[in-house]
């Protein structure tokens, strides 16, 4: 074994972020297969939808005949017959209108459908990485996602549609009836087209922060539901209570930022549909006095303006630009909940027995702090007894999260059961190895629940529990509680030395052939303490203790001294001519 270097460290930065930078285009391959397959329906809608059109393409020409050679030429029967005529037309578009909703409800129903099932396969795929149950609240959340895509799907073809197709007419009938009015059209839904896309963009930023605050909120409240037990248990309701709270305040401001710029939409409606109708007005005497233009085809053409382009427009600012946006935005986030990272590479092994090796270890908690453990390497053997003894801050507990894998090494190796912790199963790593800290967790359940906590294959039996209770001190206890099965509604009552006890008998109880005691029996009399430790001697497995009296230390056939500087290991014999802490500490011991 060598020896470690020791020094003060300073706090380790957890790493956090998240890659927010993410293509449009992903939000758009999510849905595209769902689209492409149902191309005949999408054939059917255009076909419908060029019916629909009928009324706009013609109702400018229409109004100028009505007027040009009916009512002004002192025919109003060829008057009336204009505006008949233009009445088929709106039956004709009502008819193309109403079946374009059977295509419509296909091509929605099929995005749709193809949306659910990544989102739920996605969660079971995740669930089934980590080995923990699906994320429900995850899984709510983004099928109501999903339903929110499905209605803004179907409203967004809808009025898409209706825009193209009502702007390609307007413009067609334009350029037929006053070609100079088409022109000032047509910059003007050019000017309103680049106003529309710098609003679009402060929308889908704000939207998009929106969408997160509520994300957040709902993963803190989440979060903080599935815990209840714990938050009480830990006495954390105030946190809980902050944490969420704030959440709550952000979503709340995010979604006003966001209601805020809408306001900017009317700027765009005024540009691209008032202007040019405004235009026309003031153009109209000239253009009736060149003779470039009737008074027919003038008012044809702000029929157009009025009847076909506004409401187009209308529709484009508030559905297509504001639902479009949504969607977008939707589907980028349900793009990232779909996409599932691969497990990380070599976490399947598991561990082949009992030993703990560490070689060349050096861990810092810091990338600029010095490190705790230097180049140390060490191996306990399968069933071996080793207390680790040292004074406070020499780096005790940083070993012991080190060599329960908790912690990763900078460099070096830590070997559980002839693996690196590394390459470890998560879930087998938790099984074998159980480190216990000096702060004791139990939470509101049955004393029962508690013990078996650990316990990953089958509930212990009866018989086993009492053996445990007794071998523990803890019959007077659980008799004061009720028997197994009363249930311990306040943790925070019970002493720290029983809840103690408890926790160490759920250790006891587990499958874990790799137990590292820290300072766990701390608020235990010598006497608990020595019954505890014994208990976990003669129990089959690693023994590791991080000794908080020297009793302890005195316990185990083999101890490792870690000071200031240095770490010693070896028998009892061995260290009272290598380590000149271990020595003072005896001459005090049989000074006493
Ligand atoms: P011991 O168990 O022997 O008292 P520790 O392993 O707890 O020692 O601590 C060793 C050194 O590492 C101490 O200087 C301590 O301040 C520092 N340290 C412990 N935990 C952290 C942490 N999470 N972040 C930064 N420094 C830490």
């Amino acid at each position: 074994m060598t020896s470690p270097g020791l020094a003060s460290p300073h706090g380790r930065e957890a790493p956090y972020g998240r890659d927010a930078r993410t293509s449009r285009s992903r939000g758009w391959a999510l849905i595209r297969p769902a689209v492409v397959a149902e191309r005949s329906a999408l054939g059917a809608m255009v076909a419908w939808s060029l019916l629909e059109a009928v009324p706009v393409l013609l109702s400018g020409r229409l109004m100028a005949s009505a007027l040009d050679q009916g009512f002004l030429a002192g025919s109003p029967s060829t008057g009336l017959a204009c505006l008949g005529a233009y009445a088929v037309t709106l039956l004709l578009g009502a008819v193309g209108a109403r079946q374009v909703m059977t295509p419509l409800a296909r091509v929605v129903e099929s995005v749709r459908d193809r949306l659910v099932h990544l989102v739920v396969f996605a969660s079971l795929r995740r669930s089934a990485q980590t080995d923990a149950e699906a994320d429900a609240s995850a899984v709510a959340r983004t099928t109501r996602q999903t339903e929110a895509v499905r209605q803004m799907a179907a409203g967004l073809l809808m009025t898409a549609r209706t825009v193209v197709f009502s702007v390609a007419a307007v413009v067609l009938g334009l350029l037929t009836l006053v070609p100079e009015v088409a022109l000032v059209t047509a910059v003007s839904l050019a000017a309103s087209g680049v106003l529309l896309v710098r609003l679009s963009r402060s929308l889908r930023h704000r939207y998009a922060t929106s969408l997160a605050a509520e994300e957040q909120l709902a993963g803190e409240a989440g979060q903080v539901l599935r815990g209840l037990r714990d938050v009480y248990a830990c006495g954390a309701v105030l946190t809980a209570e902050r944490q969420v709270g704030e959440a709550v305040d952000a979503q709340a401001a995010a979604s006003m930022a966001a209601g805020r710029l809408g306001a900017g939409r009317l700027g765009v409606i005024a540009v691209g549909a008032r202007l040019p109708l405004v235009a026309t007005l003031l153009m109209a005497p000239w253009l009736v006095r060149s003779d470039a233009a009737s008074p027919g085809e003038v008012l044809g053409a702000a029929t157009y303006l009025v009847t076909g382009l506004e409401p187009a427009l209308r529709s484009m600012v508030h559905s297509v630009a504001n639902v479009g946006l949504h969607l977008g935005v939707l589907l980028l986030r349900l793009a990232d909940h779909v996409t599932v990272p691969p497990a990380p590479a070599g976490g399947k092994a598991r561990p082949a027995h009992a030993a703990l090796e560490l070689h060349e270890v050096t861990f810092a908690y810091g990338p600029g702090s010095a490190p705790v453990v230097d180049h140390l390497s060490l191996s306990i053997a399968e069933g071996e007894h080793l207390a680790v003894m040292g004074p406070s801050g020499a780096g005790k507990s940083t070993l012991a999260g080190l060599l329960a894998g908790l912690e990763r090494p900078d460099r070096g190796d830590v070997r559980i059961g002839g693996s690196r912790a590394a390459e470890l199963d998560p879930t087998w790593l938790r099984r074998t190895v159980v480190l216990v800290p000096q702060e004791s967790y139990v939470f509101v359940g049955s004393v029962r629940e508690n013990l078996a906590y650990l316990r990953a294959e089958s509930a212990p039996e009866d018989h086993e529990l009492d053996a445990t209770v007794e071998l523990f001190g803890l019959t007077e206890l659980l008799a004061r509680l009720g028997g197994r099965d009363a249930v311990i509604e306040r943790p925070g009552a019970l002493s720290e030395g029983e809840r103690q006890l408890l926790v160490l008998a759920r250790v006891y109880l587990s499958t874990a052939s790799i137990v590292i005691l820290d300072e766990a029996t701390c608020h235990l009399d010598p006497v608990a303490e020595a019954r505890a430790e014994q208990a976990f001697i003669t129990r089959p497995g690693t023994l590791v203790v991080i000794a908080h009296r020297i009793s302890s230390v005195l316990r185990a056939p083999r101890v490792l001294v870690v000071e200031q500087g240095n770490v010693v290991d070896g028998s009892h014999r061995e260290l009272r001519q290598r380590s000149a802490l271990y020595a003072d500490l005896m001459i005090g011991l049989n000074a006493e």
